[in-house]
């Protein structure tokens, strides 16, 4: 497209760390820096027409994210652009109806330097509420008139309501903790910005490891997903959502680097360090505590979740090293009277 617009190197922000931008905030920065409305920027690029209408599938796996990234990248020679979406990483996540229609945004990030503002990729998510560098509340409405902003709105801007032309930002908004949800987005977004894949295979043997001996209605009222979705997550062939993946992380306390562990004894340790460091499993330990408990009478034993806390492991992991928990979880299970078992 050199020789009909510009070449502008607008350089992505947090490429490669959890606070990544989106690529939709990017593509609205850069033609909002041209003063030309964002899906003709992309129409021009890359052939794809009426962006404006599909803005929750951008920063997804869709092949159509796929292209025009490919096509921004080699317009503005800035390569980074790949990590912005979902696009490379499309084997294992099937991103479409995760992504929320309306920006969301923190009010403390775009209260500073109006160069530096952008939106970051995990915002765009539904299940993520707060912003995970300041725990304030995302906002999708305008303080000033109320409205909602499309991504790709006519003569949006990063900072400023497109409507009423109030400011966004506000540095005085309150602070919160990270929700758990928001917490397995992140995650989710750090674990792919960090080039690992979410493996639906491996999350299968994770997740027929977490059921242990219960049904399959059982662990789908645990995790509240569907039946089928849980018959169909240990089945392993399919793209996983992003809903069904934060509800499995949130509900099972399992990390994502946990439900990926290939080595049964020390699972990968991932590499940057805002991520919490996976100990080595010491699995002698735990085998012991498991013997242990199995020479209780079973109205002493206690439960595989309480027992894994004071081994001071996951469930998951203890599930996973420990061949006795097969044994006791049968045992108790068969130990209970029948009107409390689980159909
Ligand atoms: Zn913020
Ligand atoms: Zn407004």
């Amino acid at each position: 497209m050199s020789g009909v617009l510009p070449v502008w190197s607008v350089q992505p922000f947090g490429v490669a760390t959890t606070f990544v931008e989106s690529l939709t905030s990017y593509v609205r920065r850069v033609a909002s820096r041209m003063l030309i409305p964002a899906p003709r920027l992309i129409a021009a690029v890359s052939g794809i027409t009426q962006a404006q209408h599909y803005t929750e599938t951008i920063n997804g796996t869709e092949l159509a994210s796929a292209r025009i990234t490919a096509a921004l990248a080699q317009w503005s020679g800035v390569v980074e652009l790949e990590m912005l979406s979902f696009a490379p990483f499309r084997s294992g996540l099937h991103l479409r109806k995760d992504f929320r229609r309306d920006r969301a945004w923190c009010p403390i990030c775009l209260a500073g330097d109006p160069d530096l503002a952008y939106d970051q990729l995990v915002s765009g998510f539904h299940r993520s509420r707060r912003c995970i560098v300041h725990g304030a509340d995302l906002q999708t409405k305008c303080p000033a008139c109320g409205r909602t902003h499309r991504p790709f709105a006519l003569w949006s801007e990063p900072t400023r309501c497109h409507h009423c032309g109030a400011q966004l930002g506000d540095g005085h908004v309150q602070r919160n903790d990270l929700d758990p949800e928001t917490a397995a987005v992140a995650s989710i977004v750090e674990w792919t910005q960090q080039g690992q894949q979410v493996q639906p295979l491996r999350i299968a043997g994770a997740m027929r490891l977490l059921r242990a001996a219960a049904t399959l209605g059982k662990m789908a009222d645990h995790l509240g997903l569907t039946f089928s979705t849980v018959q169909n997550v240990e089945a392993g062939g399919q793209r996983l959502q992003m809903d069904t993946l934060v509800r499995i992380l949130t509900r099972s306390g399992s990390t994502i680097a946990e439900l990926h562990s290939p080595d049964p004894v020390i699972p990968p340790t991932p590499r940057t360090a805002r991520t919490s460091v996976i100990p080595r499993v010491d699995v002698e330990r735990l085998r012991e505590g498991a013997r242990h408990e199995l020479q209780l009478p079973l109205s002493e034993r206690r439960s595989i979740a309480r027992l894994a806390e004071d081994l001071e492991v996951s469930r998951i992991t203890f599930l996973r090293h420990v061949p006795e928990a097969a044994t006791l979880a049968r045992e108790r299970r068969a130990s209970r009277p029948l009107s409390t078992r689980p159909a």
